[in-house]
């Protein structure tokens, strides 16, 4: 059976027009089909239960690494409060959106899903600041970046299993995992792997629309859990909020609404952000079916050759992209963050140097390995938070943060 484009764009009508029923109902003809996957690096038997993509995200759940997201910084430090996202939550965030998109798109919601639980298994402690801390440690040995740590960690870190390293996971779920990609890396993977999930950076081709999708969705979710985190953390404030296009819309929409919210401040804010975050996947919804329409893709190679396809309307990429420069300057960049920056800074750098020089202070299996810097590099990127700041004492003597 071979179904239509057209059935991508089946089931919404614009968000002005109310949200029409959807159900999942048969996989657009530009869906990825577990059942023609590129498959894995090791062959492995079919689940007997389960398709290829619910068991690549069963074995994302089970990985010790994405246990340890849970105690990772998204924005704040995870020791800073308990209601603030952290890097586990913000994957469950991810993976909702995604999926809540996809249903309506006709997408594969399973894929969505694994690689949006996937996606930040490569993080450092400390956020962006441990990743910047750690590519200046690598800079002359390749550097470091998140997102091919995060394929590095389920192709080779994970160790679970008796054939192979790593989970495994079909290509699909790994050219999800890798967002983003330097043509140097790309190059370099395609020693090991060649017309593999690195072949795309180099041929500029797009990754199929699930992929496309998680990356749009890891956007729409750190844009609008950042605002509730920063400002339950007092680092922003709804005044500066005011002065965003987007936010003021959904605030100012909320109350005419909802007159008794002006003295609920927690639940306009709540209201306003739920507002923003459902108009946001309407409009990603609608653009996409006309993207798709537009550019005549009739399957998923088509959607590999076209440019990318799920995307915002170009009203509200600009609206949104407002939205991300107020968090960077007022929250990101908010002095008190910096502050916390530059010391997770050094506690990144100085365990680098610290097992540099005494290999045997990391675990046995770490301390046995080769090629020291990256396996030093990859020893701290799995560190927790808390687990980096108690070995940082242990080898400085010195408390920071
Ligand atoms: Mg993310």
């Amino acid at each position: 059976m071979h179904a239509e484009a057209g059935d991508l764009l089946r089931g919404v009508a614009s968000a002005a027009a109310g949200w029409a029923d959807v159900s999942a109902g048969s996989l657009s003809a530009l869906a990825c089909d577990p059942a023609r996957s590129r498959g894995r690096l090791f062959a492995e038997p079919p689940a007997p239960t389960r398709n290829a993509y619910q068991r690549d995200r069963d074995r994302i759940v089970h990985s010790t690494a994405f246990r340890r997201l849970v105690y990772k910084t998204q924005v704040f430090l995870n020791h800073e409060g308990d209601l603030f996202r952290t890097r586990l939550t913000h994957s469950l965030e991810v993976a909702q959106l995604g999926r809540s998109i996809a249903r309506a798109l006709g997408l594969n919601e399973d894929l969505v899903e694994a690689v949006a639980l996937a996606h930040d298994l490569g993080h450092t402690p400390f956020g962006h600041a441990g990743q910047d801390a750690l590519n200046e440690c690598m800079a002359g040995q390749g550097g470091f970046e998140h997102n091919l740590q995060s394929l590095r960690v389920v192709d080779r870190l994970e160790e679970r299993y008796p054939a192979f390293d790593g989970l495994n996971l079909t290509f699909e779920t790994r050219e999800g995992v890798l967002k983003h990609c330097s043509r140097a890396h790309a190059e370099h993977l395609e020693l090991t792997e060649p017309g593999g999930v690195g072949r795309r950076f180099i041929d500029r081709t797009q990754p199929s629309l699930e992929a496309q999708l998680c990356n749009l969705a890891d956007a729409i979710a750190y844009n609008a859990h950042d605002i509730d985190d920063g400002v339950r953390s007092g680092l922003i404030s709804m005044g500066q909020l005011m002065e965003v296009g987007l936010f003021a819309h959904y605030h100012q929409q909320a109350l005419d609404d909802h007159p008794a919210l002006e003295h609920k401040p927690r639940r306009l804010l709540y209201e306003t952000i739920r507002r923003m975050l459902s108009d946001q996947v309407y409009d990603v919804i609608d653009t996409t079916r006309q993207a798709v329409a537009r550019a005549g893709v009739r399957t998923l190679e088509d959607v590999r050759q076209a440019g990318p396809l799920v995307a915002f309307g170009a009203d509200m990429k600009a609206r949104s992209s407002a939205l991300k420069k107020f968090l960077f300057a007022s929250l990101y960049r908010h002095p008190q963050v910096m502050h916390t920056t530059g010391q997770a800074q050094q506690v990144v750098r100085e365990l680098f140097a610290a097992y540099v020089d005494t290999p045997a202070e990391m675990s046995a299996d770490f301390a046995a390995a080769t090629d020291l810097q990256r396996t030093v590099a990859d020893y701290i990127a799995g560190m927790t938070d808390r687990f980096a700041l108690r070995e940082h004492e242990r080898l400085t003597g010195t408390r920071l943060l």
